[in-house]
């Protein structure tokens, strides 16, 4: 609600059916606005050419259609676009374009700031200053798509998604429908430190891809450098992504932040081999990309190459992330929007 006002970004097709049921409305109505408001990016309901005058009035009176215009645009030598958004409360919040030859992936933030506290996380240095609504979710791509087509989405941006479910699932219902963005399940992907019982909710909920930033092959490791760990174990969050429902016959996606001396050893990849035995999985591996937030180093090439290459002599699918967009602070973890905040209210 905004000065009393529904915004109809907030509301899945369900909610808008509701929504018009209750000024006496029929449910098409709500398909037609919902196509209106996604396939066509209508910004107000006066637009709404096919829907009669005094539904577009009492819509009008009833509800606003919110948006998201980037208040600043980077982009990187390598082509990776940064979008900083201001939000209603003065607020920011950045989402990340990833051009690929034939694949697009738009990373997409749902917090402003985080609790997770990550080691080696420049977001985890912030506070968590407060949930995304779904609409604010969604309009982040509703506004990269207005400059760029996108073909993937990310949960990968700034915040833990599944601290924020309820919001999350209502924008995966938009993202996801086929009156709404259309995106199939197979190119949406949300991305978890690890939140057990949520990631058991989010596969009742929603059909969409899972991440899982491991970052740890034992516990002590990573309950040092993931906090949540001490509440949700290893042998926990495996168990959830053994009983995690994927979509089709997908994998789940096993990040892997690399961290000098810390998580890079032959041995690493051995056991993580071991601990993702009977798991259907994919890893990637992101070489930590070293900010003034943390001490941590990046690892050596041939580190990388060894670990790599272990998990390939293993049968396993396994991606190194370049370290896309460096230049313009847009790489994993490198997200820092909140920063011009914290800093205005020093
Ligand atoms: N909270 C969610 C979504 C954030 S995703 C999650 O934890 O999955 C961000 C990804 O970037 C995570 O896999 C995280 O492990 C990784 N990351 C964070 N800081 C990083 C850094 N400095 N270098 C490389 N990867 C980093």
């Amino acid at each position: 609600m905004m000065n009393g006002k529904t915004d109809v970004k907030n509301l899945t097709l369900d909610d808008l059916i509701a929504f018009l049921a209750g000024k006496g409305k029929e449910r098409y109505r709500a398909r037609q606005i919902f196509k209106w408001l996604y396939q066509k990016d209508a910004r107000s309901f006066a637009e709404m050419t096919d829907l009669a005058k005094d539904l577009r009035r009492d819509m009008e009176e009833a509800a606003i259609i919110s948006n998201l215009e980037p208040e600043a645009l980077e982009v990187s030598r390598d082509g990776t676009r940064k979008y900083l958004f201001r939000l209603e409360d003065g607020n920011t919040v950045e989402s990340v374009l990833i051009p690929e030859e034939d694949r697009t992936t738009l990373c997409i933030s749902s917090q402003v700031g985080c609790a997770m506290a990550c080691e080696f996380c420049l977001t985890g240095t912030f506070r968590l200053a407060r949930n995304l609504t779904a609409a604010e979710i969604v309009n982040q791509i509703c506004a990269v798509r207005r400059d760029v087509p996108v073909r993937n989405i990310v949960f990968m941006g700034m915040g833990e998604p599944l601290a924020n479910l309820d919001n999350v699932v209502k924008a995966l219902k938009i993202i996801l429908h086929d009156d709404g963005l259309q995106f199939s399940t197979r190119r949406v992907t949300v991305s978890t430190a690890g939140l057990v019982p949520e990631m058991e909710r989010l596969g009742r909920e929603v059909t969409v891809n899972l991440a899982v930033s491991l970052n740890a092959t034992t516990d002590d490791v990573r309950d040092r450098i993931m906090p949540i760990n001490r509440k949700y174990p290893l042998r926990m969050l495996l168990d959830a992504c053994r009983s995690y429902p994927l979509p089709g016959r997908r994998k789940i996606t096993i990040e892997y932040v690399m961290i000098k001396g810390l998580n890079d050893s032959l041995e690493d990849a051995k056991r993580l081999v071991k601990l993702l035995s009977d798991i259907p999985s994919k890893i990637n591996l992101i070489p930590f990309n070293e900010h003034d937030g943390c001490s941590f180093k990046s690892p050596e090439q041939g580190a990388i190459d060894v670990f790599h290459s272990y998990l390939l002599s293993k049968h396993f699918t396994v991606i190194t992330r370049s370290s896309r967009g460096a230049d313009i602070s847009a790489a994993c973890g490198q997200l820092k929007g909140k920063l011009d905040k914290s800093v205005a209210s020093i």
